[in-house]
């Protein structure tokens, strides 16, 4: 799960990470009521999307950059060419993202802007803290061009992070004197953040240092485990559903394993590993999976049929491959749960259907029972195939 930056700042200011004033408005008049409010000449205005590079990114109308330093009395004219517009940025597509709100916030001036990051090293099974003095939003250069100036240390998980490697960071990053005491109880807090939020990722860009002497995060970006939110409701509350994929919000009410992709062949697949493999047979065979889903060992018709309909109402959807290996997995569960989805949205595109294991000829017969028009396949190659073939043809 992914939060907003003024959000971020909110839990900024619980673990005691000093970032800029920042106040949301989701139109133009809140935004220069916000201005007059933070009080100063200038502020900065920032649109509220959950991509990054909005510095560098246009909108759809012609507006150059998702994030303006202006005088107070200018907040309003640009809060109204951001709110309501779509904001291209590297990371968003080209579709882009609708902005919906804007953060107005302390501008500040800055003499130098770093990268400093917190994330799980799955290879490494433990955090990794990467900085940078070349920060900003030339940062993905830099590690392309010169690698050399990314700092990487690895924390141990139960030790935790170390003096010694808050020392070789501040030294690494130039930090000397008062400016190194702050960096180096910001990072500290940061960490502490960065575990008990169960954070999967934490990135600042650009922590910056003050032409008076101030360290601070002046952008953030976070992400979170989605297995560990159970015990934090109040970062649940942070979920913005509007800036997720439908079909994924869709899939969570269900407890469904979908992460939505572009192709047009969609999968309905029991367990995460065969999922993959057969995104990867469909591949092979030159198509497009249009998602990943697991419905796990445990679904039940209700879920299995839920999984269906997400699958159906997806527009650019020409055909559905099920390839169930039912181990735990009853196949007459899927069957029914397939049958009853589409006795209700109906089957207006070519289904192939797999089913191996746990209860099969029960599944199979459900299937030829239901009357629906299927394309069986006795193996997953084969099914892969025939799905391929089925919307090429
Ligand atoms: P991003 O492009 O989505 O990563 O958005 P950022 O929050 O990183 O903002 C982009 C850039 O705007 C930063 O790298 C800064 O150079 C600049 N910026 C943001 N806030 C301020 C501010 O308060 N003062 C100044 N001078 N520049 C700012
Ligand atoms: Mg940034």
């Amino acid at each position: 799960m992914n939060i907003h930056e003024y959000q971020a700042k909110i839990l900024f200011d619980q673990f005691s990470v000093p970032s800029p004033r920042g106040m949301v408005a989701d139109t133009s008049e809140e935004a220069a009521a916000a201005a007059v409010e933070l009080g100063g000449d200038r502020v900065v205005v920032k649109s509220q999307i959950h991509a990054g590079g909005r510095g560098k990114g246009t909108f759809k109308n012609g507006f150059q950059g998702g994030v303006h330093l202006v005088a107070s009395g200018e907040v309003a004219g640009i809060a109204d060419r951001m709110i309501g517009e779509i904001l291209v940025t590297k990371q968003t597509g080209e579709e882009g993202r609708l902005v919906r709100k804007v953060m107005v916030g302390e501008a500040v001036d800055i003499s130098h802007e770093y990268y400093l990051a917190i994330l799980m090293d799955r290879s490494a099974c433990c955090p990794v803290i990467v900085a940078s003095t070349e920060g900003g939003m030339d940062i993905e250069e830099v590690a392309e061009k010169d690698p050399g100036k990314i700092l990487r240390e690895h924390v141990h998980p139960l030790v935790g992070l170390q003096p010694y490697e808050v020392r070789k960071l501040t030294t690494g990053l130039g930090f000397t004197g008062d400016e190194a005491k702050q960096f180096g109880k910001l990072l500290g807090n940061l960490f502490r953040l960065f575990l008990e939020c169960d954070c999967s990722m934490v990135e600042i860009n650009p922590l910056v240092r003050t032409t008076d002497g101030r360290v601070l995060a002046l952008d953030a970006k976070f992400n979170f485990d989605d297995n560990a939110l159970y015990r934090h409701p109040e970062i649940v509350e942070f979920r913005d559903t509007e800036e997720e994929d439908p079909r994924e919000v869709e899939a969570s009410r269900h407890s469904l394993n979908y992460i939505g992709l572009d192709g047009n062949i969609a999968c309905l697949v029991n367990g995460a590993g065969l999922a993959m493999a057969t995104m990867d047979l469909i591949k092979h065979h030159g198509g497009e999976p249009a998602n990943f889903l697991d419905v796990g060992g445990g679904a039940s018709q209700e879920q299995v049929a839920a999984a269906f309909k997400i699958i159906l109402s997806d527009e650019a959807v020409k055909a559905i491959l099920v390839n169930i290996f039912g181990g735990i997995m009853d196949c007459d569960v899927i069957a029914h749960g397939v049958v009853a989805a589409c006795e209700e949205v109906g089957l207006p595109i070519p289904l192939v259907i797999r089913l191996e294991g746990n209860n099969v000829a029960a599944g199979k017969a459900t299937l030829v029972a239901s009357g629906l028009n299927i394309i069986t396949a006795d193996n997953l190659a084969d099914a892969a195939e025939k799905a391929v073939a089925v919307i090429t043809d």
